[in-house]
């Protein structure tokens, strides 16, 4: 009795855990004490788990955690560049678990079940195959290992509807009938089939918010597997879980002034490639030592990141060249916008590992009303987050998408390598206005150069 007391006393202090560990993940300054205290409630959920009485096969157990620690500690190491593929692989291991636990039961217990855990089970298998090669698919176009653009064909949708009718139809056959086991393993292999064609005609670029939603249903198939094993913890992880992962995918959508209808079945990268739009006038080249003199004799100085700082790993040399002009006394700020790389937070991570302050760091709306009293704006590798045609082209694909108004400072300065494309595929005319020099080259040999430069003013 005392045991099952203990028992539950550690689920409910994971569970508390879990909250306030979300609620710190909801701002940069709290975030690592989120993780902290998220990482201590599954320490006390799976330490509680160990002390359980009925558990007696402590050897698969030890078994399981030498395999885990061996495929997770590589996985832990890889480059934050990376970091979007290894969360994908995670929501496939996490959803395959669930899903392996679910035909477990099914085969151990299998008629004996009621209906609510025999409901609960089938969902928590559907969707949790689903998700499993759903994330592989993920990981492997965000890996390049496929191709990232969306791959479609004709009739997709037809083929995606009867795949997905059958697949419930198997889980119904099922459920009124569960000795059927012919039903239950036709369900898990159309829901595995639907995974790869949910994320196939899905453009990389929008995989983070696919993955979102593939960790929504891993959450929610962990869930489910709560309610089959009749175990508190797993039911409110599996719930946190499941609804953060949907309302960030919508956050997403709503940054990018798209809907998630849109994202699934729009095949972005696709389409708007075409529509290049039509910009005049010609982009006015700045040299490096005309650049050095506009941010030393500033007032304000605002650097907006997006993806090619990534790319380029740019961020230590961005906070070098920042700590720089802060020594001469300018004010140095960063506009962070909220779909700025590619995946939710990327600028944030990247500058808080380069140790620039979160207090330096600005919102996307505090930035915006900054902007007009800024002498220059440094644009390192964003293009589509301070695309002007989003505020000024109604008739522009990415119409209402937010931005960072940087064509509102007294100068702009872009530093890219070329005259690339952003994620959209649309031409950007901030790079045609007399406002704007282009610094063209890598963005952390940029920066580098302009620090050396700054010096020497
Ligand atoms: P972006 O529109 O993808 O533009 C990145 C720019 O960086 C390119 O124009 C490229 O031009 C430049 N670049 C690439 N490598 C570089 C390097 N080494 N040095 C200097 N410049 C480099 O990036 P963004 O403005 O950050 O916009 C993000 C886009 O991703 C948005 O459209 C957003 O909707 C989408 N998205 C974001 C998320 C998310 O969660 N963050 C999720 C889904 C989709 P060059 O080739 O000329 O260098």
């Amino acid at each position: 009795m005392n045991s099952t007391y203990f028992l539950e006393a550690t689920y409910l202090l994971a569970s508390i855990l879990f909250i306030l560990g979300l609620k710190g993940l909801s701002h940069p300054d709290s975030a690592r004490k989120g993780m902290i205290l998220a990482a201590a409630g599954m320490a006390a959920a799976v330490l509680g788990t160990l002390f359980h009485p009925e558990i007696i096969h402590y050897q698969w157990i030890a078994l399981g955690l030498i395999v885990g620690s061996c495929i997770g500690i590589p996985m832990a190491m890889v480059p934050m560049t990376a970091m979007p593929q290894r969360t994908a692989l995670s929501h496939a291991f996490g959803a395959l678990a669930a899903s392996l636990v679910g035909v477990a039961e099914y085969t151990m217990n299998g008629t004996h079940m009621g209906p609510v855990k025999m409901g609960a089970l089938g969902f928590e298998v559907m969707l949790g195959s689903l998700t499993t090669t759903g994330s592989l698919i993920a990981a492997a176009k965000l890996q390049e290992l496929m191709r990232g653009t969306p791959i479609q064909f004709k009739g997709q949708h037809i083929v995606n509807l009867l795949l997905f009718v059958t697949m419930l139809g198997c889980y119904i056959g099922w459920q009124l009938n569960p000795e059927m086991v012919a039903l239950f393993y036709s369900m898990i292999a159309c829901a595995l089939v639907f995974g790869v064609m949910l994320v196939i005609p899905i453009g990389a670029a929008d995989m983070p918010v696919v993955m979102s939603l593939l960790n929504s249903y891993a959450g929610l198939s962990s869930a489910a597997t709560g309610f089959v094993l009749s175990n508190n913890v797993l039911i409110i992880a599996g719930t946190l879980d499941g609804f953060s992962g949907f309302i960030l995918s919508i956050l997403m959508c709503r940054a990018m002034n798209r809907s998630m209808v849109n994202v699934l079945f729009g095949g972005f990268g696709a389409i708007v490639g075409t529509d290049t739009g039509a910009v005049g006038g010609a982009m006015r080249e700045v040299s490096l030592d005309d650049v050095a003199v506009q941010l030393a004799y500033a007032n304000q100085v605002v650097f907006v990141p997006g993806y090619g700082m990534a790319t380029a790993q740019a961020q230590h040399a961005v906070r070098e060249l920042g700590n720089l002009l802060e020594e001469r006394g300018i004010s140095v700020k960063y506009g962070i916008h909220p779909v700025a790389g590619r995946m939710p937070g990327h600028m944030n991570v990247l500058l808080a590992e380069a140790n620039v302050p979160y207090s330096s760091l600005y919102e996307m709306e505090q930035i915006n009303p900054e902007l007009q009293a800024t002498d220059v704006a440094v644009v390192i590798g964003a293009n589509d987050v301070v695309n002007p045609d989003a505020r000024d082209n109604p008739k522009s694909p990415i119409a209402g998408m937010p931005i960072i108004e940087v064509d509102r400072a007294k100068s702009v300065v872009v530093l890219k390598r070329g005259k690339g494309k952003g994620f959209s595929g649309l031409e950007n005319p901030l790079f045609f206005k007399p406002v704007t020099g282009m610094l063209y080259g890598d963005a952390k040999a940029s920066l580098t150069n302009l620090a050396q430069a700054v010096q020497k003013v």
